[in-house]
This record gives structure tokens, sequence and C-alpha cells, in this order.
């Protein structure tokens, strides 16, 4: 397995095939099973459920404030079936690439619907998303389908780990006090830290604050997790921890019982992770420039990860 230059992914493109200009199939190895069947590095072709996020033409203009120069971040995005960009289905793990300023956080906004000021279509588990949608609509779509992980965790300082857990659940306001502490004990719990629950985030590290935001993310259960850069701030051994952490979730669910799968929608401008997701977007001026397709999603060992790095530098 060695990484090949113009894609970037982990996997050889010796077996690559090209659909098109813009779409190409990374082959992985023959699956190879161990006997657990939560182990994330089991090689299984994952099945695919029906689109969760579609857009037609989505384009975007920041308008600056005091001036008429605008900013024009997004042109015709679709991720629909009338392309080759399809649309994000039930249980894929979708990584965003692309050079800095090329329009990922902005699309990863409005596929969160944390901006609704955008041209074209959008659609998400059914719900069409436009400016007349009230912010109440909105928030409560989030509140319920969607979680956020950002690159600096934005955990709520004066709370700990517990308590941030919570709070999306309290906001939510339709589980008892019990079923809320034990669905937080045990997403903490999942993310391996059933001993930091009492710390406030300034007693945690980078990559234990992250696994808490995770958490968070998934306390009412979304559909999908959206994640920008979230291992932008974290070295090496946590970044791998957080992300065969997403890759389990992705797979087993977060109750590692095959339910809840989370589809997984993460932007990264690292070229060693793309090994994780079933299909990688590349974003650059503001359109989809190209997609790669992974046959397998592939952890990585720190090991495996640092001479990968090594190996392309
Ligand atoms: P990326 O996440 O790929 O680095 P962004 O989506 O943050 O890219 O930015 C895309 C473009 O939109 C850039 O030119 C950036 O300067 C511009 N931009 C992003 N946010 C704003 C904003 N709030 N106001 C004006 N321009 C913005
Ligand atoms: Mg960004």
């Amino acid at each position: 397995m060695k990484t090949s230059e113009n894609t970037s992914t982990y996997f050889s493109i010796n077996n690559t095939s090209m659909l098109s200009n813009s779409t190409s199939i990374l082959e992985g190895p023959p699956e190879k099973n161990s006997d657990d069947p939560f182990d994330i590095f089991n090689l299984v072709k994952t099945e695919l459920g029906p689109p969760i996020v579609q857009c037609h033409k989505i384009s975007k203009v920041y308008k600056l404030p005091g001036v008429e120069e605008t900013v024009k971040a997004l042109y015709d995005i679709s991720l629909d079936d009338n392309c080759e960009f399809y649309p994000v289905k039930r249980g894929e793990f979708v990584i965003i690439r692309g050079p800095s300023g090329g329009g990922k956080t902005t699309l990863l906004n409005i596929l969160g619907t944390l901006d609704s000021d955008f041209e074209g279509e959008l659609t998400i588990m059914n719900n069409k998303i436009t400016k007349e949608c009230t912010d109440e609509f909105l928030s409560k779509l989030r509140l319920k389908n969607i979680g956020f992980v950002f690159q600096s965790f934005n955990l709520i300082s004066t709370m700990t780990a517990f308590e941030n857990v919570c709070l999306p659940m309290t906001i939510d306001n339709k589980l008892s006090d019990k079923e809320k502490k034990n669905r937080a004990k045990n997403l903490l719990r999942r993310v391996g830290l059933e001993d930091r629950m009492d710390h406030l985030p300034s007693e945690l590290s980078g990559g234990e604050q992250q696994r808490v935001a995770i958490a968070r993310a998934l306390s009412n259960q979304p559909d999908i997790l959206l994640l920008d850069e979230p291992t932008g701030d974290l070295d090496s051994t946590s970044t791998i921890e957080v992300m065969n952490l997403l890759l389990s979730i992705n797979k087993f669910g977060p109750n590692k019982d095959n339910t809840n799968k989370s589809t997984i929608v993460m932007v990264t401008h690292n070229p060693e992770l793309e090994c994780y997701a079933n299909r990688i977007l590349y974003v650059q001026d503001g359109v989809f420039i190209k997609q790669a397709i992974n046959e397998y999603q592939q952890a990585l060992t720190v090991k495996e990860y640092l001479d990968y790095i090594n190996s392309n530098q």
C-alpha cells in the first residue's frame, strides 16, 4: 500500500479506474477480517443508504459591510443525481479537501444550515432549505438532525465535560434527567473519557476536548455529523485517535451496536486522512474540481500515519 502522488490517497492507484476526467475509484486490498466485528481495521465495503443531503447549483456571495465589493465564495455547487457528484448518502463518510480560501467552510456552513443566505437548492433529509426558512425551523433541524464539530472545540469553558455533553439534550428537552445522564455517560465512555467526566475543558488536552465535542455533537442522535478541520489543532497521536473514533462511529454507530451510524462530512487540509473516507470531494475556487471514491475505508495506526507523512515529504 503506497500513496499515489496525484490523489494523495493511501491505496495504490495502480488499480484505479477512471470513470471520467474528474471521478476516480481507488481500489483497496481484498477484504480481510479479524474476529472482532467492531474492529475498525477490518476492511469491509460499506453499503450506503439513500440520499440524505442534496444540493443543486448552490452559489454564495458574501457582501462586505460598508462597501459595494462582494466576494463570490461558491459557484453552482451540486451534489445530485444529475451530475457525477452524487448526493451525500446515508452512512457515507465524505471528506472535503482543497486549498485555503477555496470555499470549504462556506459550503459546510450551508450544508449545516448555519448559513441559509445562498442561491440554489438544498435538501436535507427531505427538508427544503431556503432563505425563507425561519430561524426557529432551522435551529430545530440543527438540534435534532445535525451535529457540529469545529477545529477549536468550542466547548463551554465553565462547564464540565459531562455538562457540555448534556447541554444539547437539555435544550431539546425531550429526555428525563436520568435518560440524559445515562446517554451522556455512555457517550463519554464511548469516546474514551469515562474518567474525565467531571473535568473542565481547561483540564483536558486538545484531543480530549475534541472527543468531548464529538460526544456533545452526538448527544441528540443526529443523522449527520459535520466537522470543520477537527484535527487542525491536534498532534499526530490525537489526530489518529479522533479519526479512528470517527470511523468507528461511522461504521458501528455511537453505541457500537450498528444502530444510528453517523453519516459524516468532514473538511480537512490533510491528505493523509483521505483513506478514512468513502469519498473525497476536492473544492477549489468555489467549485468541485474532482472526486475520488475509496472502495474501502482504512484506519491508520499512529506509526502508519507518521510513515505516510514522512514518505510524502
Ligand atoms: P476555506 O474554508 O476553504 O478556507 P472559506 O469558505 O472560509 O474557505 O472562504 C471562501 C472565500 O470566502 C474566501 O475568499 C474568503 O475570504 C471568503 N469569506 C469567507 N467568509 C467570509 C465572510 N464572512 N465575509 C466575507 N468573505 C468571506
Ligand atoms: Mg475553512
